[in-house]
C-alpha cells in the first residue's frame, strides 16, 4: 500500500527546520521517498499549509501503571491490566506518539497484541521489569514481611523485580534480558510514588550498579536510572549509567558529571504537574503527594542547572494512569525554559537513539517508519500548541496508516 502526503511543509530533524514543500512517499510501512511531485497512490493527504513531522516519541512512560489508585494494582486481574494498558496505548497513538520507551513493567503482551494488529498503539522500546533494592523506589511493599533465607533471593512481580547483591541484580538484569528488555532500568534514588523510601536516599552500591551496567553492556545495549540526588544521579553516571530518568534535584556538580560522561537527562515534569493537580482526587496517599510537591518544585529549575552544564536532555512524561491524557503538556512546560528547536531536538533526535531506533524512528528521511504527524501551525513558532493534540493535529500515521482520533471539542 501507497500513501502520499503531498503540499506540506516537510520537518528535517537534522537540521531541526522546514525544509519547503514537497511530496512524502510511505510503502508498505516505510518512507521510501520525498519527491517535489506527488505520484499516484492508494490513499493521499493534501497537508497544503500544515507541517509535516515524524510521530513523536515519548521516552519515558509506563504502560504497566494503568492507575494512580495503586490499591487497584495489587488488585487487578491480567485481563483488567490488559484492557486498561490497551487503552492507554491506543491514546498514546492518537496523541501523536507513535513511538514510546517503556521504563518499567511488564509490557510484552501489549507489544506482542500491537505486532499482531489486534490492538493499536505505538511502537514500545521497554526496559521490562524495573530492577531495586529492598526498601528502594521499586518494592511497593511494606509492613511485616519474612526475612527471605538467602541474600541472593529475589521478590518478582509483573513490575519490577527487588534484588540485593552483585549476584542478584546480575540475575536480574540477566532474566530481563532474556525476557527481551531492550534496555536496563534500575532504582538509585528515592522515589515519589513508593511508601517505604525517602527522596533522597541513595539506592544501589557502586558494585550493584557496575555489575547491572556490565551486564547491559554485554548485551550491546545500556542501563537507565531514576535518580533525583546529585549524589544519586554521581554515583550512576560514574558507574556508567547512560541515562538519568527525571534527574529533578541535580545540582552543577552531578550535571558536569553528566557531560562528562556523555549521559542523557531525561525529564518528566509533566507527572509532576499532574500528580500536584489529580493526585488527591485519583486517590494518590499524601505522603506521596508530599514527596511529589518537592520534586515538581524543583523541575524547572533542574532543566536549566542541566543545560547550563551541556546535558544531552530526552523528552519523557512519566504519567501513571488515568493521567497519561496530559502527555503532551509536557512540550509546553519545557517550552518555559527551552526554545522550540531544543525540545524537537530532545523529542526526536535524542529520544530516536534511547530507543535505539535511530533513522527508524523520529526522521522523515527513507527507511524509517512511515510514522508521522501533521501540525497546523509552525511547531518552531508555536510549541506550546502541541500541548492540545486534538486541535494541534490534523492527522497520525503509523506506518502509513492514518490513526482514527476522537473528534476534537468545540
Ligand atoms: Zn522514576
Ligand atoms: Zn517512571
Amino acid at each position: 500500500m501507497r500513501t502520499v502526503i503531498e503540499n506540506g511543509t516537510l520537518f528535517d530533524t537534522e537540521s531541526l527546520s522546514f525544509t519547503g514543500e514537497a511530496a512524502l512517499v510511505i510503502e508498505d510501512g516505510l518512507i521510501i521517498d520525498i519527491v517535489p511531485k506527488a505520484p499516484a497512490a492508494d490513499l493521499k493527504i493534501d497537508a497544503r499549509g500544515q507541517y509535516v513531522m515524524p510521530g513523536f516519541i515519548d521516552a519515558h512512560i509506563h504502560l504497566r501503571l494503568a492507575t494512580m489508585d495503586f490499591r487497584k494494582l495489587s488488585q487487578w486481574s491480567e485481563v483488567e491490566f490488559g484492557l486498561h494498558m490497551a487503552r492507554l496505548a491506543t491514546e498514546t497513538l492518537q496523541r501523536g506518539f507513535t513511538t514510546v520507551r517503556d521504563l518499567g513493567g511488564d509490557v510484552e503482551g501489549i507489544i506482542r497484541a500491537i505486532r499482531s494488529g489486534v490492538l493499536e498503539g505505538p511502537r514500545i522500546t521497554r526496559a521490562g521489569r524495573m530492577i531495586s533494592q529492598t526498601g528502594g523506589h521499586g518494592d511497593a511493599e511494606g509492613g511485616a514481611r519474612p526475612v527471605p533465607d538467602c541474600a541472593c533471593q529475589m521478590r518478582h512481580t509483573a513490575f519490577g523485580i527487588v534484588a540485593d547483591g552483585v549476584d542478584a541484580v546480575r540475575k536480574a538484569a540477566r532474566h530481563n534480558l532474556r525476557d527481551g528488555s531492550d534496555f536496563l532500568k534500575i532504582h538509585v534514588s528515592g522515589g515519589v510514588a513508593t511508601p517505604s523510601d525517602p527522596l533522597d536516599c541513595t539506592q544501589y552500591t557502586a558494585d550493584e550498579i557496575a555489575a547491572v551496567v556490565a551486564e547491559a553492556r554485554n548485551r550491546r545495549t545500556y542501563v537507565a536510572a531514576h535518580a533525583y540526588t546529585p549524589e544519586a544521579i554521581a554515583l550512576a553516571v560514574e558507574e556508567g549509567v547512560h541515562s538519568i530518568e527525571h534527574g529533578n534535584l541535580i545540582d552543577r556538580a552531578a550535571a558536569e558529571a553528566m557531560t562528562r560522561k556523555g549521559a542523557v537527562m531525561v525529564p518528566t515534569l509533566a507527572t509532576y504537574e499532574a500528580m500536584f493537580e489529580f493526585g488527591a482526587a485519583l486517590g494518590l496517599p499524601a505522603v506521596n503527594r508530599e514527596k511529589n510537591k518537592a520534586v515538581y518544585d524543583a523541575g524547572l529549575a533542574s532543566l536549566e542547572i542541566a543545560r547550563a552544564a551541556g546535558v544531552t536532555l530526552g523528552f519523557g512524561t512519566d504519567l501513571i494512569g488515568e493521567t497519561q491524557s496530559r502527555q503532551n503538556r509536557e512540550f509546553a512546560i519545557r517550552a518555559e525554559v527551552e526554545p522550540a528547536r531544543d525540545i524537537l531536538r530532545a523529542l526526536y533526535q535524542v529520544n530516536a537513539k534511547l530507543c535505539r531506533l535511530e533513522g527508524k524512528v523520529g526522521t522523515l528521511k527513507p527507511g524509517a517508519f512511515g510514522d508521522v504527524v501533521i501540525a497546523r501551525q509552525n511547531p518552531l513558532e508555536n510549541i506550546h500548541a502541541l500541548a492540545e493534540p486534538e486541535t494541534a493535529l490534523s492527522h497520525v500515521l503509523k506506518g502509513g496508516k492514518p490513526v482514527a482520533r476522537p473528534a476534537a471539542e468545540t
